[in-house]
């Protein structure tokens, strides 16, 4: 091994000589890879094909001892750090270029107690794995709608999916997390024991320390749920949102139905003609009693005359992956999201004259439906502040080819300053690009900033944890 240059966290650079490392490899029971050792490529490779980062080094932590190592070595050198659950931000803040990276991905254990209905899940855990173990026992709580996402990010940042009309945020199911802090020791932090750290990481991102445990209330959930997709031509978009608004407004918390708007995948049960047509689909589950979910999708489908129905009885499992093949790792993707508390028909007018000039075939729209139980929650109860929204605009662009770049997030951007009128100016912090520094404080955490910014000084006063959404520590 020869001596490596690292990048420091004030932007400059550090030499680390051979033997420093040596003795550095040999204090972890994980492996410690440089640039074209086994497992470097597969570790700084993330979801989003747009981030090529090569950290100078990477931790690959087999459990909290190792996590406690490398926070403590980075804040020993002043290295730029960067942490990596499932990989799967937009932003890319996972990976670091020239610093150390932590790559908690190998940190898989999942412990369901079916008699207490809860679960400790470590930071490198899918979404999909999670699921699988806890519907073993007929249990879940509510993550988000695609299995390769991590669970570590998705719930520092709040989460949310189909299930969370009905029982909450991922964030109001954490019961306790153990989280390594600047200083390198590990805190256990819950509503009786540090409380104001675990108030923080529910939404605060990882500025507060690296977490190695999540502790989970989990619910009964089907096995079997009533979900599936309502997909119509695009011609009749208007009015078809217009029934989506007041359909949802009475809807019961079981029920939960996304909109998305992009051309036609080229699915089995759709005829030949629509595939790469622009469609409008109402993906959508009820988690409860079938019976019941049946009369209460009954306005949704009454909707429009649809090209497709294939709502019926799905194992919340294989629900949970439904949209898998549409967001498959690797492809190009960019990023704008607005919150709303209600869909105004301009709001509608603009996303409708935009998804008649979508840049690339895997391009969509998304409107998820919040309300119900996450809303039941107030705003200063944990960081995340944005309990009112109704609904989550998301643009998402994805092409394959570089040469689309520019034409793809000039889309985006243009859609989203267009949709900005209409919007709240909140944003969910897990939907962030990288370039939207100046969202964080006002659009992410708006009347809780000042109080994150105040615990960001207490826990991590020289922004070691800075690879993220960040939140400036109070001076
Ligand atoms: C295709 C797709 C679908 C999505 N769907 C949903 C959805 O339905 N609902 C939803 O709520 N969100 C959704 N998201 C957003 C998702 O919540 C965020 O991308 C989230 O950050 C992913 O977490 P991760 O661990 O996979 O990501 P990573 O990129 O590994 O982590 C993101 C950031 O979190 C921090 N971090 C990660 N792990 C830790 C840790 N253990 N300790 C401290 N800091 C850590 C780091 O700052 C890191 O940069 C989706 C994202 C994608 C790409």
């Amino acid at each position: 091994m020869s001596n490596v240059i690292l990048k420091t966290s004030d932007g400059g650079t550090t030499t680390l000589a051979s033997e420093v490392l040596a003795v550095f490899r040999g204090q972890l029971r994980g492996a410690l890879c440089l640039p074209g050792e086994p497992g470097y490529d597969l570790a700084r490779t993330i979801w989003n094909g747009m981030i090529d980062r090569r950290p100078a080094a990477i931790v690959r932590a087999a459990g909290a001892a190792d996590v406690m190592r490398a926070v403590a070595f980075a804040r020993e050198h002043r290295l730029l750090l960067a942490i990596r659950g499932g990989g799967h931000n937009i932003a890319g803040n996972a990976v670091c270029e020239g610093g150390l990276m932590v790559d908690l991905s190998p940190m898989k254990s999942v412990r369901i107690d079916p008699k207490s209905r809860t679960a400790r899940v470590e930071p490198g855990v899918t979404l999909g794995e999670f699921d699988r173990e806890a519907q073993a026992f007929g249990l879940a709580t509510p993550t988000g709608i695609n299995s390769t996402t991590g669970v570590a990010g998705l719930t520092l940042g709040g989460g949310f999916g189909w299930i969370s009309r009905k029982h909450g945020l991922t964030i109001d199911n954490l019961l306790s997390v153990d989280v390594v802090t600047a200083n390198g020791k590990l805190v256990h932090a819950s509503e009786k024991e540090d409380a104001d750290l675990f108030w923080a990481v529910r939404g605060g991102g990882g500025n507060f320390g690296v977490a190695t445990s999540f502790e989970f209330r989990l619910h009964p959930v089907g096995p079997e749920v009533l979900a599936g997709l309502i997909v119509h031509p695009f011609n009749k978009a208007k009015e078809l949102l217009e029934g989506y608004r007041r359909a949802v407004a009475g809807a019961p918390d079981e029920l939960t139905c996304w909109v998305v708007m992009r051309k036609a995948p080229p699915l089995p049960f759709l005829p030949k003609e629509v595939h790469g047509k622009e469609v409008l689909i109402f993906a959508l589950c009820f988690a409860g009693d079938l019976e019941k979910g049946r009369k209460a999708i009954a306005p949704i489908q009454a909707l429009g005359k649809p090209i497709a129905d294939v709502v019926g009885p799905s194992p919340f499992v294989g629900w949970q992956t439904a949209f898998d093949p549409l967001l498959t790792p690797g492809a190009r993707n960019y990023w704008k999201s607005h919150d709303f508390v209600e869909l105004n028909d301009g709001a509608i007018k603009v996303m409708l004259d935009h998804v008649e000039r979508l840049p690339s075939p895997d391009c969509e729209v998304f409107i998820g439906n919040l309300g119900g139980a996450v809303s039941r929650v107030p705003a200063q109860a944990t960081a995340y502040p944005h309990r009112d929204v109704q609904f989550v605009m998301n643009v998402h662009t994805r092409w394959s080819d570089a040469a689309n770049d520019k034409g793809c997030i000039a889309w985006a951007r243009q859609l989203f300053d267009a949709m900005t009128p209409h919007a709240t100016g909140g944003v969910y912090v897990n939907f962030m690009p990288e370039e939207e520094a100046q969202r964080v404080s006002q659009g992410a955490y708006g009347p809780n900033y000042q109080r994150l910014s105040k615990l960001k000084a207490r826990y991590d006063p020289d922004n070691l944890f800075r690879m993220n959404q960040n939140i400036v520590p109070a001076t």
